[in-house]
């Protein structure tokens, strides 16, 4: 058996029921086959791969709160600390009723290859709960915030472990949990990032996973004698990802027609009115269904089914393993030809392999929503440098930064043989960076 095989085997035997992290693993592993069977004795000897699926460390713990009735609840809150051979822990907080062990240990393992692209200082970590902040009151998101951050900020700071936002998470909560951090510390240093702007947040932090996305879509179209002036683009989900991607991909030209929520989807054949989604869910925290009762000739649809609109361009921005094969399989027939993930991981491995056996260009999640952890890194740099960089600035780093990622990615595609293979690439070059730091500091 090779290397390669008989570490997955063993990290489906002893991580049981937690089949997103197998997943995340299989594909990042089967992409380095190359590079690993190049090196097999030496990684071997140092049990390289061993080291590389087991996180550094993985902390679980109790979450107490009380409701607006009085009632006490009781949330299990995680961090996994997965790898820092290049950087203090970076990666999102996560507050879905889906999180659990499984889903963190993925989208950790996935953040460590994601960082080490970006080509700056940071490791990989995520961490969440399974609290749902939908419906509840600021002053319950709040309690929550609190007694979460009374826990984890034992285990964070600013050299050490920086998190930030992600599903459910977004500026109130991170508001909520640096104030928590602050009162418990006395430190004023930047532990979290995402923060709001009159207190340490960077400007274009908001905008950067969106932005990002477009910015590699666009350098991926450009690289392959394609443009997205004129393209028509279905992106899912309408939070941040998706409405930032929404954003530029307008003022790039391209007309983005339709985006949902976990409930279903809107169609809006002249192109979203962003200004009316920003409303319904920044400001009010609706649902994407309000949207058809606001814009006339809108259709909102109930359910799953948004990737049957036909397209030039999808972008998937909501989460995990929403777009399987038969989604892939409809996408393609109905004229669409790239694909970039927005979200971690959305597509299904059989809609991945779909999508790179029917020459489709497509940029999996961790180089093509990379630049939120960049522009996060960027976010602590100001803070140590006790500085404030300018919109345009930051946005032109986050630009520099997808192209340099898309740059590598093709690169080492190239390199390997198997040019425009872009998950392949990017795993192999976020791979290598990480290895050569674990290597060079000993068994750790
Ligand atoms: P938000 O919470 O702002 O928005 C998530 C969106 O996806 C909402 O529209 C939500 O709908 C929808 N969604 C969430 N879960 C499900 C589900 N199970 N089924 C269908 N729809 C769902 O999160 P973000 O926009 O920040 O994150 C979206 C994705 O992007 C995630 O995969 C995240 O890990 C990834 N990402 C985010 C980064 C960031 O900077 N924010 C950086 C890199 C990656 P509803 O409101 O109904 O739940």
């Amino acid at each position: 058996m090779s290397y390669v095989d008989e570490i997955y085997a063993k990290v489906v035997e002893q991580n049981p029921g937690e089949s997103e992290f197998h997943q995340a693993v299989k594909e990042v592993l089967d992409s380095l086959k190359l590079v690993i069977d190049a090196n097999e004795e030496k990684y071997r000897k140092a049990a390289l791969l061993e080291r590389l699926v087991e996180p550094e460390r993985i902390i679980s713990f109790r979450v107490p709160w009380v409701d607006d009735n009085g009632q006490v609840q009781v949330n299990k809150g995680y961090r996994v600390q997965f790898n820092s051979a290049i950087g203090p822990y970076k990666g999102g907080l996560r507050l879905h009723p889906s999180v659990n062990q499984g889903i963190l240990k993925f989208l950790g393992f996935e953040q460590v290859f994601k960082n080490s692209l970006t080509g700056l200082p940071i490791g990989g970590g995520k961490g969440g709960s399974n609290f749902d902040p939908k419906g509840k009151s600021d002053r319950e998101v709040m309690a929550f915030c609190q007694s979460f951050m009374t826990e984890l900020h034992k285990y964070i700071g600013a050299d050490q472990d920086v998190p930030a936002g992600d599903i459910g998470v977004g500026a109130r909560e991170i508001g909520f949990m640096y104030g928590q951090y602050k009162r418990l510390t006395g430190l004023y240093e930047g532990v979290l990032t995402g923060k709001g702007l009159t207190y340490g947040g960077s400007l274009a932090r908001t905008q950067a996973t969106g932005y990002g996305l477009i910015y590699i879509l666009d350098e991926m179209l450009k690289h392959n004698g394609k443009e997205l002036a004129g393209k028509k683009v279905v992106i899912s989900g309408s939070g941040n990802v998706a409405i930032y991607a929404t954003e530029k991909a307008q003022q790039l030209g391209a007309t983005v027609v339709a985006l949902s929520d976990s409930n279903g989807y809107v169609y809006d054949k002249d192109g979203i009115k962003l200004d009316i989604v920003k409303d319904i869910k920044e400001v009010r925290r609706g649902r994407i269904k309000e949207y058809a009762d606001a814009v006339p000739g809108a259709v909102y649809t109930e359910g799953k089914g948004i990737w049957t609109i036909p397209c030039d361009i999808a972008l998937p921005c909501a989460t995990q393993n929403e777009l399987n094969l038969e989604d892939a399989k409809a996408l393609k027939a109905n004229g669409c030809f790239a694909v970039a993930e927005g979200a971690n991981m959305p597509s299904t491995r059989e809609a991945t392999d779909f999508f790179l056996e029917n020459k489709m260009l497509f940029m999996p999640g961790k180089a093509a929503n990379a630049g939120g952890v960049a522009t996060s890194a960027l976010e602590m740099s100001q803070n140590s440098q006790r500085l404030a960089w300018t919109f345009d600035e930051v946005d032109a780093k986050l630009k520099d930064i997808m192209v340099n990622i898309y740059a590598k990615a093709a690169a080492a595609a190239e390199k390997y043989g198997v040019p425009g293979n872009y998950v392949a690439g990017a795993n192999i070059a976020g791979f290598e960076k990480v290895v050569d730091a674990m290597m060079a500091q000993g068994i750790v």
